[in-house]
C-alpha cells in the first residue's frame, strides 16, 4: 500500500508535469542552525521521488499530517553541489538559446540567498547556483569554442516597494525608473492582447533583445567568473546602501541577477540569444496587520502583492490560461519577457525546518503546490488519507528499529 499511493500519486505528478513541461518546484529544507539546541523538526518524513510530509506541532499524530510532492526535495542534508547538479541542464539551455528563470521563495531566514548565492565571503565549496550557473556558461562556452561565440553580460536590480533600482551603476547613484517602465508598459500594453494568443500557443518567441524589461539597468560584459564575484559585491553592497540592517532590507526587496548569453554560430552567422534570471525573492512571511503600521506595512503590502502575483503569473501558465496577468506587480513585468511561452522556470521553496515555523512552512508549501500545479493533501479522498496513515505507521516503525539499534 505505501508503495502504491507513492506510485500513484507519481503517476499523477508525472502525467502534470508532461502536460506542463516547463515549470519545475524543487523543495529545500536547510538544516537546523549550528548553535541551536531546541531541534523540534516539522519535516517528517521526505522521500526519494519528491514525497515530503510536514507535522502540526499542535496536532500530535497522524491528524497533523500533510503530504506534498515536488519535482525533487532537498533535505538539510544536500550540499550546495548536489542542488547544483540538478539544476544544470537547465542552465545549460540558455546556451541553446532559452529564457530560464530561476526563484528561491520562502521566508526570511529559509535559505533563499543560501541557495542562490551561499554564505558570504563563500568559498567554491559553498557558492550558490548564481556563481555555480556562470562557471558552468563560461566553460561550457569555451568547449564550444570552434563552433560558437558567446558573450555574457550580467544585470542586476533590486526591486523594492515596486520601485526598480539598478545595483551595478557605476557612478553609486543608484537610478529609479519612475515612468521610464510605465510608459514602456503603456506601450507593450498597446500590443499585448494582439500577441496574446501567439504568445501563448508559443508561435511568439518570448525572446526581446534585452530579456529584462529595464533598458537602463547596467550591462556588465563578464568574461571569467571572477568578474562576477567582483560584480555581485558591488551589488550586494549597493543594495545594502541607504538601509541600517542589510539583512533587513535585503529580505523585504527582491533581488534579480540577469545574465545574458549571446551567441553567434561561426559557420551558419546565426545569432542566438538566451538570459537567465537568478532571484532571491522578498521574505514570504505574512505580517500581523494589526502590529505594523507606516512603512513596514507598506513594505508588506508591496511584497504580498509580488509574491501573490507572482504565483499568479506561473499558476496561470502551468494552466496554460489564455491570460497571463503579467501587469499586477513590477516583479512580473520585469520578468514578463522570460516567465512563459517556451520560457523554463524553476522555483527553489525554501523551509526552516523548526517547528516553530510550521504555519509559514505550511503557507510556503501551499504556495509551492498551487504554482507546481498538483495538490495532493487537500484535494485527495478519504482513501488517500488512510494510505497516509499507512504510510506514516511504516515511517514510525521505522524510526522505532533505527532507536532500538542505537
Ligand atoms: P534567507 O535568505 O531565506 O533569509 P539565508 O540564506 O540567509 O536565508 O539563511 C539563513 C541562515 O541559515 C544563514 O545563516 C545561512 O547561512 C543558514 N543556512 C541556510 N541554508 C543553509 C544550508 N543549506 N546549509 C547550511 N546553512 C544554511
Ligand atoms: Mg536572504
Amino acid at each position: 500500500n505505501y508503495t502504491a499511493v507513492l506510485a500513484e500519486n507519481r503517476k499523477l505528478f508525472n502525467e502534470v508535469q508532461d502536460l506542463r513541461g516547463n515549470i519545475r518546484v524543487y523543495c529545500r529544507v536547510r538544516p537546523f542552525l549550528p548553535g541551536q539546541t531546541k531541534k523540534q523538526s516539522t519535516i517528517e518524513y521526505i522521500g526519494e521521488n519528491g514525497e515530503m510530509i510536514v507535522a502540526n506541532p499542535t496536532k500530535p499524530g497522524k491528524e497533523g499530517h500533510r503530504m506534498f510532492k515536488f519535482n525533487k526535495i532537498f533535505s538539510p542534508a544536500s550540499t550546495q553541489a548536489e542542488v547544483f547538479s540538478d539544476t544544470k541542464p537547465l542552465i545549460r539551455s540558455v546556451l541553446d538559446g532559452f529564457n530560464v528563470c530561476i526563484f528561491a521563495y520562502g521566508q526570511t531566514g529559509s535559505g533563499k540567498t543560501h541557495t542562490m548565492s551561499g554564505p558570504e565571503g563563500a568559498s567554491e565549496e559553498d557558492w550558490g547556483v548564481n556563481y555555480r550557473a556562470l562557471n558552468d556558461l563560461f566553460t561550457i562556452s569555451q568547449t564550444r569554442r570552434s563552433s560558437i561565440t558567446y558573450e555574457v553580460g550580467v544585470q542586476m536590480v533590486e526591486i523594492y516597494n515596486e520601485q526598480v533600482r539598478d545595483l551595478l551603476s557605476s557612478d553609486g547613484t543608484q537610478k529609479k525608473y519612475p515612468f521610464r517602465l510605465d510608459i514602456l508598459f503603456l506601450i507593450l500594453e498597446q500590443f499585448y492582447f494582439c500577441f496574446l494568443d501567439l504568445h501563448t500557443l508559443g508561435i511568439l518567441s518570448t525572446s526581446q533583445p534585452n530579456g529584462l524589461a529595464v533598458p537602463d539597468a547596467t550591462m556588465n560584459p563578464v568574461r571569467v567568473t571572477s568578474d562576477v564575484v567582483g560584480l555581485m559585491d558591488i551589488g550586494l553592497k549597493n543594495r545594502s546602501m541607504g538601509s541600517t540592517a542589510l539583512n533587513e532590507r535585503s529580505s523585504r526587496s527582491h533581488s534579480v541577477v540577469t545574465i545574458h548569453v549571446r551567441g553567434k554560430d561561426l559557420k551558419t552567422g546565426v545569432p542566438m540569444h538566451g538570459n537567465l534570471h537568478l532571484v532571491d525573492l522578498a521574505g514570504s512571511e505574512r505580517v500581523d496587520r494589526s502590529e505594523v503600521t507606516g512603512d513596514r506595512l507598506k513594505e508588506a503590502q508591496h511584497i504580498n502583492k509580488s509574491l501573490s502575483a507572482l504565483g499568479d503569473v506561473i499558476f496561470a501558465l502551468a494552466q496554460k490560461s489564455p491570460h497571463v496577468p503579467y501587469r499586477n506587480s513590477k516583479l512580473t513585468q520585469v520578468l514578463q519577457s522570460s516567465l512563459g511561452g517556451q520560457a523554463k522556470t524553476l522555483m527553489f521553496v525554501q523551509l526552516n525546518p523548526d517547528s516553530n515555523s510550521f504555519s509559514e512552512s505550511l503557507s510556503t508549501l501551499k504556495f509551492a503546490e498551487r504554482v507546481s500545479g498538483v495538490e495532493l493533501g487537500a484535494a485527495k479522498s478519504s482513501k488517500e488519507g488512510r494510505d497516509v496513515k499507512e504510510l506514516m505507521e511504516q515511517v514510525a516503525s521505522l524510526k522505532d528499529t533505527i532507536s532500538k539499534k542505537d
